[in-house]
């Protein structure tokens, strides 16, 4: 039984999927020959099947690592390339044209590459076998082909026919022996003749004796032997099979057959000598099991040294700390959870309030500009008379409709500025915000996958309850653009909060002076601008135009930046006086809520506040708050499969790298156990091991 063989085939695809070293190469066979040798027609003859690039222009340019895989208990014959994931592919002539475009996908003018295809054949009709199959050597080189073409061959030859390869040096019976190339290379690095099974080719092309004479040859005597082949499937054959489809090997046996016993003296068993590609498929199985018997030893002590090196890598830069993807995603989702949880305790009503309150400020302070402090932007015209400047507003008359009417325009301009969705943004931005500190600041944020799995699983939340969530706090403050209702304690309130809101609107202003002193560099050049400006809009200086290229001698740009400065004075100035008429005893009543609109608007801003805040609480802050670590579970939880979960550890390079070397680790302990449990069998059976 071969079982060698086929376990250490086994142990190789293990090892190659954590990338072999070259240390781990367990011995192949590697089939080595001229041009036109007949070597693809050996290969084809022992897996059973044409499947290997046909053509005149060089078709074999890049090595094919054959791995043949007898499975006795199967009916299917398949092929497949581990490394393209096509799948199993049962059409013979489908793996020749994948094989045939792989080949010439390397450039004419490189010719040929070291590169290897690799190609698994899996069949109840194939040994356990692992075979290299090069490009042939060639002796003229063509004049599209590069010239050092030869050299290269044979370099690419060389580097593959190194021990512990066994060499398969084919030459045809039609060519002197001492002309082949391929036993010329396997002298060199196999001086010996002790691992390199000579197969003559075409052994019909020459008389029977002669024949005979080859295979015995004494000048390149080699250990393992010479094996005569007839691997041509005869030309009768082609024709009756859809070419590439079926099995060739009946008819090459019987063509094969057919030929040696014809010449019983020559080839029969009295002769002693080997023939037929049948006693070829045995001698390959049993030399390359021995040779894998051989380099057990080798083998083992290599995956040791690749297990050691790997146990060191793991306890120094790892520090023997276990993970796998799961846990990593498991535990990154739990922390990223537990965050979110953290966050929403110090993220409830208070903050939407505050928020919201803060949003509806601004607001509050757009209208009053808008209708109370219109002072005209200043520009380079003379100002036009001012009839509601704000200098008259102390002396409202209470009475008067028109001061009645403004209070009343504002306050429907505030109500009805479509506070469902103003709030209904304010918080869903927040929200959306937070999450994207959250992922920052979480193991999540070198993982381009989960920050946007995270990042839809809050947007489609908030998405999804925005329109209902605005038409509801809409709904609710439906009311206050009717009437609205105000009692004492509310105008003493908002007075103070108002005034709260003036004096940070000052400093904002005197700050931007600052700032726009500083970009035109300094306090005098801006006072002398502003001066100009001044003076132009009271008509005490003519502008010419426009005044967009420039007046006065200074630059359009500075006058731009003067005009800035004396509206944001004339802004502060303005928020001064109301600062002090918000002091003053006037604005102390509710009864004066004509002369102070600042607090009346105040107050409109805080009810629509409370409401809209119970509304969002409800709506979108809960909602959000029990729906968001439920999506995160669908989208990064239960819902990731395998392959995905491994994705997405691997997004981390430093995952990437910790989960690779425990993955190494794994491998190799798992092969070095199978290769113990294998040298256990082989000393046990190496007595009863005939031997070749
Ligand atoms: P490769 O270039 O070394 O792969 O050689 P091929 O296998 O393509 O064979 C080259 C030519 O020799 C083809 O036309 C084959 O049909 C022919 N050939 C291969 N083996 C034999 C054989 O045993 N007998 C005869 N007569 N022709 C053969």
């Amino acid at each position: 039984m071969m079982v060698l063989t086929k376990k250490m085939i086994e142990i190789r695809s293990i090892l190659q999927t954590v990338g072999q070293s070259s240390a781990l190469t367990l011995p192949s066979i590697v089939v080595i020959g001229s041009q036109s040798s007949g070597k693809s027609s050996v290969l084809e003859a022992i897996v059973g099947h044409e499947f290997l690039p046909k053509g005149s222009n060089m078709v074999t340019r890049r090595p094919i690592e054959l791995t043949l895989v007898n499975t006795p208990d199967a009916q299917a014959e398949y092929g497949e390339f581990p490394a393209l994931g096509l799948g199993k592919i049962t059409d013979f002539s489908s793996i020749q044209r994948t094989l045939t475009e792989l080949n010439l996908a390397v450039p004419d003018s490189e010719c040929v590459t070291d590169d290897p295809i690799q190609l698994t054949i899996s069949s109840p009709h194939v040994p356990d076998l692992t075979l290299i199959d090069l490009p042939g050597y060639i002796q003229v080189v063509g004049h599209d082909q590069p010239l050092e073409l030869k050299q290269k061959i044979s370099d690419l030859c060389d580097k593959y026919i190194q021990p512990p390869n066994v060499i398969l040096a084919i030459s045809a019976a039609d060519v002197d022996l001492a002309n082949s190339t391929a036993l010329r290379a396997s002298r060199r690095v196999d001086p010996r003749g002790e691992r390199t099974i000579g197969v003559v080719t075409k052994m019909d092309l020459v008389d029977a004796p002669r024949g005979a004479s080859i295979l015995n040859d004494k000048k390149y005597p080699l250990r393992l032997g010479y094996v005569g082949v007839v691997s041509r499937v005869p030309p009768q054959t082609t024709g009756l099979f859809k070419k590439g489809s079926g099995s060739i090997s009946a008819a090459i046996s019987k063509n094969e057959n057919a030929f040696f016993s014809a010449h019983p003296i020559e080839y029969g068993p009295e002769a002693g000598l080997s023939v037929g590609t049948t006693t070829l498929r045995k001698k390959l199985m049993h030399v390359l099991e021995q040779t894998m018997a051989a380099s057990l030893q080798s083998t083992s002590d290599a995956i040791k040294q690749e297990l050691e090196e790997a146990t060191y890598e793991f306890k120094v830069q790892y520090n023997d700390r276990p993970l796998s993807a799961e846990s990593y995603l498991a535990e990154s989702l739990d922390a990223f959870k537990h965050s979110f949880k953290e966050f929403t305790e110090h993220f409830g009503r208070p903050q939407v309030r505050e928020m919201l309150k803060e949003e509806l400020d601004q607001r509050v302070l757009d209208l009053l500009a808008a209708r109370y402090w219109n002072k005209p932007v200043p520009d380079l015209s003379p100002a036009p008379p001012e009839p509601d400047s704000l200098a008259d507003l102390p002396n409202a008359d209470p009475e008067s409709l028109y001061w009645h009417r403004k209070l009343d325009a504002s306050t429907s301009a505030l109500t009805k500025l479509g506070v469902g969705r103003v709030a209904t943004s304010v918080v869903a931005n927040a929200i959306q915000a937070h999450i994207d500190r959250l992922i920052a600041q979480s193991t999540f944020a070198s993982h381009p996958f989960a920050r946007q799995a995270i990042t839809e699983a809050a947007s489609g939340i908030l998405n999804e309850r925005y329109y209902s969530t605005s038409d509801q706090v809409e709904n609710c403050i439906k009311p206050y653009k009717f009437e609205i209702d105000m009692e004492d304690g509310e105008w003493s309130k908002g007075r103070e909060n108002v005034a709260g809101v003036l004096k940070n609107e000052l400093q904002a202003c005197e700050a931007a002076v600052k700032n726009v002193e500083d970009t035109v560099g300094g306090r005098r050049k801006l006072r002398d601008v502003m001066t100009f400006v001044d003076r132009a809009r009271k008509g005490d200086v003519v502008v010419e135009g426009d005044g967009a290229s420039g007046a006065g001698g200074f630059s359009s740009a500075l006058l731009q930046k003067g005009r800035e400065a004396v509206f944001l004075r004339d802004r502060a100035s303005i928020l001064r006086m109301r600062l002090a008429a918000l002091k003053s005893k006037q604005c102390a009543s509710m009864k004066n809520k004509y002369y102070c609109p600042e607090i009346f608007l105040d107050v409109v801003a805080t009810k629509l506040t409370s409401t809209a805040v119970l509304f969002l609480n409800v709506e979108l802050l809960s909602e959000f708050n029990y729906n968001f670590p439920r999506e995160l579970d669908i989208r990064l939880g239960r819902g990731l499969g395998k392959d995905e979960v491994e994705r997405f550890a691997r997004e981390d390079p430093k995952i990437k790298a910790h989960l690779e070397v425990i993955r190494r680790k794994e491998l190799l302990e798992l092969v070095l156990s199978k290769m113990e449990g294998l040298r256990a069998l082989e000393v046990e059976g190496k007595s009863r091991r005939p031997s070749l």
